[in-house]
């Protein structure tokens, strides 16, 4: 699923007259089956703009178009092919076991038995769920929680996923079984991802691609590999340090995308024979 950003504009109204410009005239695209990193310093703009791609924000102008569908006519089309996980919040009922709440979605979104039954197997084998399936949310670790959240944003097999700091505050194991999950339903399943965090070993893990945003206006939008190319070191924390202090390097401020490999030329995607995979009859959504 292609996601197309055009000229997009936000901005908050704090009083009367007096407007907040948080998204200044962004314009990108994310082809089908990539993952793309989101970064920027607090306040430069990514909450409004992921708000804004899963319809919760209106922009004041510009255009979205998901797969070519938009807000707020097509809402209920894209809703049923986009998952969103929040790190801070979560979508899982808090007193109920998480089974329940998987239960409930698997109806909310018409999800076959073929399909629940084959992702519900996904789930334990690489994110371990069975561990603590039966539980209710609030006795769970973090991690444990976002595992719970990630099974559920993908139970209904989206085809994009957005994903805003997935592994804030998680221990290196569980990040580890978290970003190896996204790399095999990206490379599996095809599944586009827009990872927001400020993790560098989470950009480094997961994605070909970065979009860097600051004050609402976006900096770079081309590969990790360019960026280290242009700034002459693999030290991605460093060079991101570089922007955010002095602005992005050189004249061009869109340097390309051209010659993304995509999930499949991923260092990362590699290395999990053994564990599951996602393919099989059941591996698509029937929606
Ligand atoms: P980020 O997610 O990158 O930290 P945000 O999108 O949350 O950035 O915020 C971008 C800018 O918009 C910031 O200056 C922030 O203070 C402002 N902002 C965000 N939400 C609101 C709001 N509800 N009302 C007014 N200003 C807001």
């Amino acid at each position: 699923m292609s996601v197309i950003v055009r000229d997009v504009t936000k901005k908050y109204r704090l009083r009367r007259k007096q407007f907040k410009t948080a998204v200044q005239g962004i314009t990108f695209s994310i082809p089908d089956g990539e993952i793309t990193g989101f970064v920027g310093p607090n306040g430069a703009g990514k909450s409004t703009t992921i708000k804004m791609l899963t319809g919760i924000l209106t922009p004041d102008s510009g255009d979205i178009s998901i797969n070519g569908f938009r807000y707020p006519g097509d809402r209920r089309k894209i809703l049923c092919k986009v998952g969103i996980v929040f790190g801070q919040k979560s979508v899982l009922c808090w007193d109920i076991p998480v089974l329940d709440t998987l239960k409930l979605f698997k109806d909310m979104y018409g999800v076959s038995d073929a399909v629940y039954k084959e992702n519900m197997r996904l789930f334990t084998d690489i994110l371990g769920l069975d561990e603590f399936i039966g539980q209710p949310p609030r006795l769970l670790s973090l991690g444990q929680r976002m595992k719970a959240d990630l099974a559920a944003s993908l139970l209904y097999n989206p085809d994009i996923l957005f994903l805003d700091e997935p592994t804030i505050g998680i221990d290196v194991l569980s990040k580890e079984r978290i970003r190896n999950f996204i790399l095999a339903v990206n490379r599996e399943r095809h599944t586009t991802v827009i990872l927001t965090t400020h993790d560098v070993s989470d950009l480094e893990a997961l994605c070909e691609r970065m979009l860097i945003i600051d004050k609402g206006t976006l900096l770079y939008d081309g590969s990790l590999s360019s960026l280290k190319e242009r700034y002459r070191t693999t030290n991605l924390e460093d060079i991101i340090k570089q922007i955010y202090l002095n602005g992005l390097s050189g004249d061009s401020r869109h340097p390309g995308t051209a010659g993304h490999p995509g999930a499949a030329g991923h260092p990362g995607a590699a290395g999990l024979s053994g564990e599951a995979g996602l393919s099989g009859e059941a591996g698509r959504s029937e929606q």
